[in-house]
């Protein structure tokens, strides 16, 4: 439930307000607008649902928040997040994040080399996995410590934050070392440890539909790291299972209107995972687009028959620019811009 504050309250009112809820074994986050200030009750709702809450001094209204998902909820906040990733660059909102990318880190100079051209067609967040989740235990598993740091290094270079991809929650520490985003995986949305310890640090995670999770299961994992006190979610689409083999997985485009109107937060599409297909990777960025996504993550790979993870779904860096102008076009129809590559007007 959300207790909004009467206008003029004291802050001894509301801090009396907030201790109050702190008694009855509840939690709460405060968020104090120009306007009025509103608590938020976080917990089992059943401790409260007696107590005579209205007659607190100050309070001016409860309004019970009817999904499961409470601080991720429309109803708890009205305006789209705004979620500050690091390097001043921001996703929701109207501000667009723009992933790219190789799948994982292979060496230095293949990732400079892919970071540099993704950067000069204007990706704002380099992204590249070092703890890799694959199918099969022979496959290769990620660089660990040394991917991170390569990524770290790279983008500094380039002054771009970086994404990279957390499994486990012994790995938090870690990875919240080097990176500026956490990525937790399809695989791991609903590792529910995960996302306490993720929910733990102020570091922007960007968590991706678990491959058969409905929207609701999507944004309940969204709440376990909000709940946490880390506000910095996105949300990711790259498809679900499917009975069609012809596409990797389906991508379901109708989650970016359904996950915005049932929530605050940004959604990304990620249309490399979800279709698995170069040939359908550019169409499906720019419905992306066009559906109101507040960014689009691609893998791309300068050799991708050399790549040692996700090679055959990769953009060559130029299929990368053409598709990176081709959705700044289409931005600019529903009036969002899309960051101009580095050294352009
Ligand atoms: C990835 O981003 O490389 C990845 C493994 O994604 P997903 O968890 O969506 O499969
Ligand atoms: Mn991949």
């Amino acid at each position: 439930m959300i207790i909004v504050v009467r206008p003029n309250s004291t802050q001894e009112q509301i801090d009396h307000i907030v201790a109050h809820i702190h008694s009855l074994g509840l939690r709460t986050d405060v968020s104090q607008g120009i306007k009025r200030t509103v608590i938020g009750v976080i917990g089992e709702e059943d401790l409260v649902r007696n107590a005579p809450l209205a007659a607190i001094p100050g309070v001016e209204e409860i309004v019970p928040i009817l999904k499961p998902y409470k601080l991720a909820s429309r109803e708890y906040q009205k305006e789209d997040s705004v979620i500050d990733v690091g390097r001043g660059v921001k996703v929701g909102g109207g501000y667009l994040g723009m992933i790219a990318g190789p799948c994982a880190i292979e060496g230095r100079e293949i990732l400079f080399e892919i970071a540099s051209a993704v950067k000069a067609a204007g990706a704002n967040i380099l992204r590249g996995g070092a703890y890799k989740p694959r199918t099969s235990p022979y496959s290769f598993q990620g660089l660990g410590e040394d991917g991170l740091k390569l990524l770290r290094e790279v983008g500094d270079e380039l002054e771009m934050p970086i994404v990279t991809e957390v499994m486990d929650p012994r790995q938090v520490a870690l990875v919240d070392k080097y990176t500026d985003m956490f990525q937790i995986g399809a695989r791991n949305m609903q590792n529910f440890n995960l996302l306490n310890e993720v929910g733990q640090t102020k570091r922007a995670v960007l968590l991706k539909r678990g491959m058969s999770a409905t929207v609701a299961d999507l944004l309940m994992s969204a709440e376990y790291i909000l709940a946490g006190g880390n506000k910095k979610v996105i949300l990711c689409e790259r498809g679900v299972k499917s009975f069609d083999s012809s596409t990797r997985n389906l991508l379901d485009l109708s989650i970016v209107p359904n996950a915005k109107g049932l929530s605050h937060l940004p959604i990304i599409v990620d249309p490399s995972h979800a279709t698995g297909r170069p040939d359908l990777i550019p169409p499906m960025a720019l419905a992306a687009v066009a559906a109101g996504a507040d960014g689009v993550h691609i893998e791309v790979h300068s050799c991708p028959e050399k790549a040692m993870s996700d090679g055959p779904q990769a953009l060559l860096p130029h299929q990368y620019a053409a598709v990176m102008n081709q959705m700044r076009q289409v931005a600019e129809i529903f009036h969002r811009t899309i960051p101009v590559p580095h050294g352009k007007a």
